[in-house]
């Protein structure tokens, strides 16, 4: 039935007729001599102790021994995960569908073992003044990292899974299917530590509590995220580390309002100067300046002070800011002021 024929026997170099306690004996030496840790490298011998496991494992079963004498060995019962499937003496493999199944199941024990660090996400708190030149933050930041001591995997020394023999996964029947599944005895690493690193303790990571300095650059806003790659959770296994994001908020600032890149100021003006016109100081990002207020200023017109905004974060090109005129009016008045005031009146 199958052009792949293997005979299990012939790899446990028994024949057919030997005693169960023949093939726990053939086993056993073949095992010795092939086993992954005495031949450190050697592809061939690693190859050879798999297709040992592999005979044993049917021929030490009375009921699978039993179905291997009578039909001979399935197409199924390959090495390598799935391999296609056959049912009432047909063989046959779908087109495509050991394509699918090795993509979806062929690599899992890669990703069991060697996962990526979660992302971690803080806030941090900046002025308008620290949004607008940029700034220097340090950041106390507490979260996992990888052990040095064994780079992440737990060990100071490990050994060969008996359960998977190194392979990280085992097959198992789903109807007709069979499917590759994660080692349940070592969880897909195909190792099993027998000394845990005496620095983590086992888990491979540590968590640690750092200050970094995050630099801001020149024109964030709130809602602006800086990302920090590598400086997430570690990773496991040695897997890579996740990203920090940083979420940044501008604090209101108490003379300045931001739309976007431009910023909005509230200028006092008297009414004399509102009327009369004249030289008004009117603060910015850069200091202050002086304006010159034409005569007959209403409250509430704006006056564009270009280029006095914030930057834009990528190109650099400033906002502009806008001087919002408010007349403010005296609140104590004389007798003689009163007199001067209602001289005013007769001018509207
Ligand atoms: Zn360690
Ligand atoms: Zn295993």
């Amino acid at each position: 039935m199958s052009t792949d024929t293997r005979d299990y026997y012939e790899i446990l170099g028994i024949n057919k007729k030997a005693s169960a306690d023949e093939i726990k004996k053939a086993y056993r030496r073949l095992a010795r001599k092939y086993h992954p840790d005495l031949n450190p490298g050697d592809a061939a011998a690693e190859k050879k102790f798999k297709e040992i496991n592999g005979a044993y494992e049917i021929l030490s079963d009375p009921k699978k021994k039993q179905e291997y004498d009578q039909f001979g060995e399935t197409p199924f019962e390959g090495a390598q995960g799935f391999e296609g499937f056959s049912s009432h003496g047909f063989d046959f493999r779908a087109d495509g569908a050991e394509d699918i199944f090795s993509n979806l199941f062929g690599n899992f024990r890669q990703q069991e073992v060697r996962l990526r660090g979660a992302d971690l996400s803080t806030r941090l708190d900046i002025t308008l003044e620290e949004a607008f030149h940029g700034v220097t933050k340090p950041i106390k930041l507490t979260r996992t990292i990888t052990c040095k001591s064994c780079g992440g995997s737990g060990a100071e020394s490990s050994r060969i899974c008996s359960k998977c023999h190194g392979v990280g996964s085992i097959k198992q029947s789903r109807g007709v299917f069979r499917l590759s599944q994660p080692c349940p005895s070592c969880n897909g690493a195909g190792k099993i530590i027998s000394k845990k690193c005496s620095a983590c303790g086992g888990s491979g990571s540590g968590v640690s509590s750092s200050t970094i300095k995050v630099r801001i650059p020149p024109g964030a806003d709130t809602g602006s995220k800086v990302k920090l790659r590598g400086m997430g959770s570690a990773g496991t296994m040695g897997g890579p580390a996740g990203d920090l994001y940083i979420e940044l908020r501008v604090k209101p600032h108490t003379t300045f309002r931001r739309e976007g890149n431009n910023i909005y100021v509230d200028v006092p003006v008297t009414i004399i100067e509102a009327t009369l016109g004249g030289k008004i100081k009117v603060p910015t990002l850069d200091g202050t300046v002086t304006m010159t207020l034409p005569p007959g200023t209403d409250s509430g017109k704006k006056f564009k002070l270009k280029g006095k905004g914030i930057p834009n974060r990528k190109t650099g090109a400033r906002g502009d800011e806008f001087a919002v005129i408010n007349i403010v009016v005296p609140k104590k008045v004389t007798k003689k002021t009163k007199e001067a005031l209602e001289e005013i009146g007769k001018a509207y």
